[in-house]
């Protein structure tokens, strides 16, 4: 529609009936609303073009009336301006001396009249146009016949001619109307049509719950909609899509593209193409939810494919491709974690079961490999007494009871610096030299501080030969699982404490008296033989009573020091009750443990201050003994010491071989 009728349209009153002035519109019951439309005068100044068509029609109509044909015709506007007709005319009333509008208003003058004219004795005839409901003079019709029709017919002529003018004009007029209401139906049409397929893709895209799945049929949905637009889909992350339209979104190059600066500034961006031919334009669409912007859907097309609307809609569907990834990410991600936490739950039930230690480095190591899919997976521990990095457990044999120094290697790395570590690379990327590493022909790994009660207490790595193996989830969940690991190592170490404790005397450190018995019984059941001393301290009381208890504590300290540097590892030194202490030799017979209590005899005499003397007392069993028990064994070796003590005291007596089936 062009702007003149648009005008036109648009100033016309809808609902007006009433009207007068000649050539008006008979009032009956059929009207119809186009009907009722017509111009205004504010209307005639843009009347040109309409004017031009409806001529041309009614010339067209009239073509076979001879009373139109032998004529000369023109249309001037109410003002006296050309509007269109015979050029010839044109010229006539614009080279006149008068001008266009003092001619034309002579005319109008005229009107209804008609005046031989200067145009070499012809007829000029002019019949006004009035508007069909208010009757405004709108334009005038001219006509210039020959004299031979007579001034009369000329004039009939005229008039008549120019109310099938105003009827042409009039059904033009209509025209636009029904134009305009046609396309408006048509776009109205095509709009549903996006809605119904904007309605469905969104239904589409909802049911999804795998973010790859938005993807696809985001993609696929465009493609539906627009078979000739070149599309991809760039995601900042997760573009390792099972489509093949979908690709990385990379920031760090191509700052210039479109789909970069749409990313970047999160709103729909167009541009001409300049690396495409002419006519074709970019379009970059952000693909984003609630949280922010993800993807961006970048689109190459025709521009005149493009519409305002088609925008709005792939604006639309972009929208709801945002939400439905970020509802679908958030359904990964919940079920991840659901996942990781079932894991957790499995795994601490599991390192719950034992209170040892060594099962549970053992079993952290094998659930680990397990749930991260690593190949190799080492636990070290920090051993104050040796002051290195001591390897708990790892599946790596060779590496099995290896002691490290506390700065060696990737473990030293993440003991120190207490941060969690991730390595892609180990050929590109080595932060430190690693054993674990290097025979195992490792590139990647993770590996994480293993804090025991808030303290670092060793490291746990885990290791995989393929480059770029572990993921980010990966390295989190090993967090995760490590703090699990940590409250089961605490819950064993302190076990083991306070089974240490309970088995000990705390004055003299040594084992307590049940621990002894326990031990001795088992290695009866498992010895082919044993010896027992008892070791008493001598007038212990009269220590007591010179030097005070507090003394006498020391000195049984000292003594009970005496005895635990005398034996070896394998014996078992404890404190029987009040000063009498006893060490079981396991596989010592009665010649080798007289040589032992030899020593501590002489040692204590030598060592102690205030210096105290012991008496000792010594028994053994072998495999051959008819009755072989811990209480016979105490029996025989109370009754040897008893007899040192009659027999003087700083001795040692051996249990009588006659005695000895007590
Ligand atoms: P002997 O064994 O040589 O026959 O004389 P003794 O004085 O050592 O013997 P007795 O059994 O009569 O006395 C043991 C004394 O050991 C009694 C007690 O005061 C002292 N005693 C026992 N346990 C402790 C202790 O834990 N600390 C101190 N300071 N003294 C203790
Ligand atoms: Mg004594
Ligand atoms: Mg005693």
């Amino acid at each position: 529609m062009s702007e003149e009728q648009r005008k036109v349209s648009e100033s016309s009153p809808g609902s007006t009936a009433m009207f007068n002035g000649p050539g008006r519109i008979p009032k009956t019951e059929s009207y119809v609303w186009h009907q009722t439309m017509d111009i205004t005068p504010s209307d005639f100044p843009y009347l040109q073009q309409l004017m031009e068509e409806s001529f041309e029609e009614w010339m067209k109509e009239s073509a076979g009336l001879q009373m139109v044909s032998k004529a000369d015709w023109a249309v001037i506007s109410s003002t006296g301006e050309w509007l269109v007709g015979d050029p010839m005319l044109q010229e006539y009333f614009s080279a006149g001396d008068d001008s266009t509008l003092k001619r034309a208003l002579e005319i109008r003058a005229a009107a209804a009249g008609s005046s031989e004219d200067r145009l070499g004795g012809k007829i000029v005839c002019a019949s006004p146009v009035f508007s069909r409901t208010h009757g405004d003079l709108f334009a005038v019709l001219i006509s210039v016949s020959s004299a031979e029709i007579g001034k009369e017919q000329a004039q009939f002529m005229t008039e008549a001619a120019a109310l099938m003018l105003r009827a042409c004009f009039y059904r033009r007029f209509e025209c636009i109307f029904v134009e305009d209401l046609a396309k408006i139906h048509s776009q109205a049409e095509r709009e549903a049509r996006r809605r119904s397929v904007l309605f469905q893709v969104v239904k589409r895209m909802h049911a999804q719950i795998n973010v790859d799945g938005v993807l696809t049929e985001m993609l696929v949905s465009v493609l539906d909609l627009y078979p000739n637009v070149n599309v991809k889909l760039f995601m900042s992350q997760d573009h390792q899509s099972s489509h093949p339209l979908v690709r990385p979104l990379l920031l760090h190059h191509w700052q210039e593209k479109v789909y970069v600066r749409t990313f970047m500034e999160g709103a729909l961006t167009i541009c001409e193409n300049r690396d495409q031919p002419q006519g074709l334009i970019e379009i970059g669409v952000p693909v984003g939810g609630k949280q922010g912007v993800y993807g961006v859907l970048h689109l190459v097309v025709k521009r005149e494919e493009m519409e305002d609307m088609d925008l709005d809609l792939l604006g639309m569907m972009a929208d709801a491709a945002g939400t439905a990834f970020e509802n679908a990410k958030l359904y990964e991600q919940s079920n991840l974690m659901i996942h990781e936490l079932r894991m957790i739950n499995e795994l601490t039930q599991q390192l719950n079961k034992s209170l040892q230690l060594a099962d549970i480095y053992q079993f952290a190591n094998e659930e680990l490999r397990k749930i991260l899919a690593a190949e190799y997976c080492c636990i070290l521990s920090y051993n104050e007494e040796l002051g290195g990095l001591e390897v708990m457990s790892c599946n790596a044999a060779w590496l099995t009871k290896e002691m490290f120094e506390k700065d060696y290697g990737l473990g030293g790395l993440v003991y120190h610096s207490k941060e969690p570590l991730i390595l892609a690379d180990y050929t590109e990327e080595r932060p430190a030299v690693s054993k674990l590493m290097d025979t195992t022909g490792s590139n990647s790994t993770i590996a994480t501080p293993l804090t025991v009660n808030g303290e670092i207490q060793g490291v746990i790595l885990l290791t995989h030969r393929k480059k770029h193996y572990f993921s980010y989830d990966n390295y989190r969940l090993l967090q995760a699982l490590t703090s699990h690991i940590g409250l089961a190592v605490g819950n064993a170490s302190l076990h083991a404490e306070v089974r240490r404790m309970a088995n000990r005397d705390m004055l003299t450190e040594l084992y307590a008296r049940h621990y002894l018995d326990e031990a001795i019984h088992e290695c009866q059941s498992r010895d082919f033989c044993g010896s027992l001393i008892v070791v008493d301290i001598d007038q212990f009381k009269q220590v007591n009573d010179t030097f005070g208890h507090q003394r006498g504590d020391k000195i049984l300290k000292q003594v009970s020091g005496i005895v635990r540097t005398s034996i070896r590892q394998s014996d078992i030194a404890a404190r029987w009750g009040g000063e009498e202490l006893a060490v079981y030799l396991p596989g010592l017979g009665i010649e080798q443990a007289l040589q032992v209590a030899e020593r501590i005899r002489l040692r204590v005499a030598d060592e102690t201050e205030p210096r105290v003397t012991v008496s000792c007392g010594i028994s053994e069993w072998n495999w051959m003994h008819d009755r072989i028990s811990v209480e016979s064994l105490f029996y025989r070796a109370d009754m040897a010491l008893y007899e040192a003590k009659n027999s003087g005291r700083n001795r040692i007596v051996v249990e009588k071989t006659d005695t000895s089936e007590e």
